[in-house]
């Protein structure tokens, strides 16, 4: 085995035998939270009844035909139940099975749409520093990690930034966002970014208007708005879509990770009729979007993803939502655990930031030594993260903040 972000020379190996709600069981028995979702994906817990339903009844039928020229009944009724929910305007779907080809299609079929309509010179694409937007080498040319991208420099189609407003602040960003608008408008394709918080930069939280203000820009200079709510969506901002909070209604909308629950890889870029239409034409045209792959929409992740999003919007997120209070309480205690430096949060995306030490790896020891306690979390460098399943329940917040603390102290001690 080769595992993801690891550094297998120094990897203890813990093996996951089964989920009970929302826990992670390993091969001895050991019980842990799992305060990260499974890496944002697992909505209402593992092992849900009515997905578990859904999934079991989809697999009676059939569990993969292409999409490729065909179609079937969990895409359609998905894709219908996923332009209802999202903010108007957003017409067309199109599946893939990560948050990285979700953002590889946006920014491909953003780049093919100004190719189409002759606007040939729009070929580049913009950003915020410290952008993480997945690992494919598109979605990596569209990244600002330095430690994640810099060894990939040379493979990609380097995109232009304006700084982040968490590490200025929303006017600077701002400022500098309207220099390039002015200067480079007709070189640029589109503007990716993540709304209101960036994940994998360590929860850097983006002050409120600053989303709602980019878009203004955007449509006024004829720059595509990309969003990117693989993290941020499916309630994890305390609504069912980022965007929402500030009525912001992008040219394409990238989802991943919660669409499926955790259950299965699925992916959607939705996008406006105005976009999809600038791609009809006869075949011979060949204005056609040519990207697809193997698993796109795939049934069975297609019939979960339509009963997690009835769910979501039934049960779980009201119920989250209820939470939310004693949630944030929980998160003024961890800020005043001593070592803790900022506490960052937005809905239920957490960055906890720990004193560093130079000589340690402080994230990563807290995360082990919450392990201990009975909690799973990961690091991003010096920050720990919650981002615990929607399904959270008080108990089980009181479990993710004693364990986060104990470990905090004990690494720190
Ligand atoms: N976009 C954002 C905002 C993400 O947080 C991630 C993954 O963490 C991705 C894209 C990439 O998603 P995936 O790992 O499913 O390719």
């Amino acid at each position: 085995m080769w595992h993801p972000f690891t550094q297998m020379a120094e990897w203890d190996p813990l093996v996951i035998e089964r989920g009970d709600g929302n826990f992670l069981v390993d091969t001895k028995g050991r019980r842990y939270l799992d305060g990260v979702a499974s890496l944002w994906c697992n909505v209402h817990g593992h092992r849900h009844p009515r997905l578990d339903r859904a999934l079991r009844d989809q697999l009676d039928r059939i569990a993969h035909s292409t999409f490729l020229g065909l179609t079937h009944e969990p895409g359609i009724r998905l894709g219908q139940a996923l332009v209802d929910a999202a903010p108007a305007g957003l017409t067309r779907v199109f599946y893939s099975d990560s948050g990285s080809t979700a953002v590889e299609i946006a920014l491909k079929q953003s780049f093919q749409y100004w190719q189409l309509r002759g606007r040939k010179t729009k070929q580049r694409f913009l950003r915020l520093g410290d952008a993480y937007h997945g690992d494919t080498l598109g979605a990596v040319g569209v990244g600002g990690i330095e430690l994640f991208h810099r060894v990939f420099g040379p493979l990609l189609v380097q995109s232009l930034a304006i700084p982040s407003p968490a590490d200025t602040d929303a006017t600077a960003a701002l400022v500098r966002l309207d220099a390039e608008l002015a200067t480079r408008a007709d070189e640029i394709a589109a503007f990716v970014l993540e709304p209101l918080v960036q994940g994998a930069a360590g929860m850097l939280v983006h002050p409120p208007g600053f989303l709602r203000e980019v878009a203004t820009r955007c449509r006024a200079h004829d720059v595509h708005l990309i969003v990117d709510e693989v993290a941020t969506g499916f309630g994890r901002t305390g609504t069912l879509f980022a965007c929402e909070r500030e009525q912001v209604s992008p040219d394409f909308l990238c989802l991943a990770k919660g669409i499926a629950a955790g259950y299965l890889p699925l992916a959607a870029t939705l996008s406006t009729e105005e976009i999809y239409a600038a791609f009809l034409g006869r075949r011979a045209e060949l204005k056609q979007f040519f990207h697809g792959h193997t698993f796109t929409a795939n049934p069975l992740a297609c019939a979960v993803g339509l009963e997690s999003l009835l769910l979501l919007r039934e049960e779980t997120l009201p119920r989250a939502i209820r939470l939310l209070s004693s949630f944030e309480q929980a998160l003024v205690r961890v800020r005043a655990v001593p070592g803790v430096r900022a506490v960052r949060s937005c809905g239920f995306m957490v960055g906890i930031e720990v004193e560093s030490r130079v000589d340690r790896f402080v994230g990563a020891e807290v995360c082990r030594r919450a392990r201990d306690h009975g909690v799973m979390l990961r690091p991003l460098g010096d920050v720990v993260v919650w981002m615990p399943p929607l399904s959270l329940s008080a108990s089980e917040l009181d479990l993710l903040e004693t364990a986060t603390s104990r470990a905090i102290e004990e690494t720190l001690r």
